[in-house]
């Protein structure tokens, strides 16, 4: 099968799957997801380690467990998580979950693949913007800045 090759915005943290579709996609709107990604909710693939290789420099940071202070904030991630970002960019590339320690979580945007497999999990729908999961309902003008596309045809 095809590898699937995810990184940072700059390229220095890379991410490679080589393995099945993933067994687990979720989509989240909890506040610890929505704070990590700057994003109303984060999209992210449970990927086993055996298949995974990272390569490049990280910097992390470990969103503290429920039974730690401080948690703030409602989080998915209520068991602890330690998130792997590029110490040049920023982007948060990939984590490690305690309780699904085979388990690597990885951001799908990182892959920039549109052919990667869809959520299907969704969490803390009612953390979120309520118009989050029918944002193509919104009354929008459809626009790519860099004027390639009006209209919502796919790249
Ligand atoms: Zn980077
Ligand atoms: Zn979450």
């Amino acid at each position: 099968m095809a590898a699937r090759k995810s990184s940072c915005n700059c390229g220095n943290l890379r991410v490679t799957y080589e393995g099945p579709d993933p067994e687990r996609v979720s989509l989240c709107q909890c506040y610890e997801c929505q704070k990590r990604t700057g994003s109303v909710f984060s999209v992210q693939a449970r990927l086993p380690i055996e298949h995974v290789t990272i390569e490049g420099p990280s910097k992390t940071w470990t969103f503290p467990s429920d039974s730690e202070k401080p948690v703030a904030f409602r989080s998915c991630d209520s068991g602890g998580a330690t998130y792997h970002f590029c110490p040049e960019c920023g982007s948060t590339v990939y984590w490690e979950i305690p309780f699904a320690p085979d388990f690597y979580g990885v951001a799908i945007g990182g892959f920039i693949d549109p052919t990667f497999p869809p959520p299907m999990i969704s969490g803390f729908e009612a953390y979120g913007a309520a118009w989050a999961m029918n944002a193509s309902g919104l009354p929008m003008e459809h626009h790519d800045y860099d004027g390639t596309s009006k209209g919502g045809s796919r790249a």
